[in-house]
């Protein structure tokens, strides 16, 4: 019988984004909307999967409590919750207001991609949170997974990842701060009156990640 994996590494995984990296990636602890979380669970996830967000994202089945369709993580605004997380049955990434920026993002879109066959926050998983805030914030893998290892935080090198090319510049938009003019909050008001969030259509990701 199969060892269940153990999640030894969760404590410093916690560590390491309370230091915040020791400042090393300054732009992932910016507070952002919740349409910008969205936005960016979306462009990670394709990075990752190829796979873009199905316009009837965050239908569930009528009768359970699984996602009818594929695709990126369905963000909710997570009131009530003490700390951000990813639900695998629902496939949703609930963000309380405090938990949003691009590192906590990055952290739960890393839950949604690896297999629960591995440690919660184990070498596997920051094998997969290094590639995409590498990927985000423009930084050599090498140069974080050296940070990590100073929190005494493993990422397993060997552990094969696939990536789908993406826009540059949409990358730019993470790189500079939002203005009070440009957070819409759309995700916020659509939750509030519906109940679920379906504000990323097909052609809004088309022009985030494709830039067309
Ligand atoms: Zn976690």
């Amino acid at each position: 019988m199969k060892r269940k994996t153990r999640d030894n590494q969760r404590k410093k995984v916690y560590q390491l984004h309370h230091s915040q990296w020791d400042g090393l990636i300054p732009e992932a602890f910016k507070p952002m909307s919740l349409d910008k979380c969205q936005r960016l669970i979306d462009v990670c996830y394709y990075r990752m999967t190829g796979e873009a967000a199905h316009s009837e994202r965050g239908k569930l089945s009528p009768m359970g409590f699984y996602p009818v369709y594929s695709g990126p993580p369905l963000v909710t605004d997570g009131r009530r919750r003490r700390r951000a997380g990813y639900c695998s049955g629902t496939h949703r990434i609930k963000l309380p207001k405090w938990s949003r920026n691009g590192e906590t993002v990055i952290h739960e879109v890393a839950h949604s991609l690896v297999s629960g066959k591995y440690a919660s926050h184990g070498p596997e998983f920051m094998k997969v949170m290094i590639r995409l805030l590498s990927f985000v914030c423009q930084i050599s893998e090498a140069e974080l997974r050296a940070k990590a290892k100073e929190h005494k935080v493993k990422s397993r090198a060997s552990f094969p990842i696939k990536t789908w090319r993406v826009s540059k510049s949409l990358l730019a938009e993470f790189r500079k701060p939002e203005t009070d003019s440009k957070v819409t909050n759309d995700t916020e008001r659509i939750w509030k009156e519906h109940g679920v969030i379906r504000p990323i259509t097909i052609e809004n990701v088309r022009k985030y990640i494709f830039n067309d």
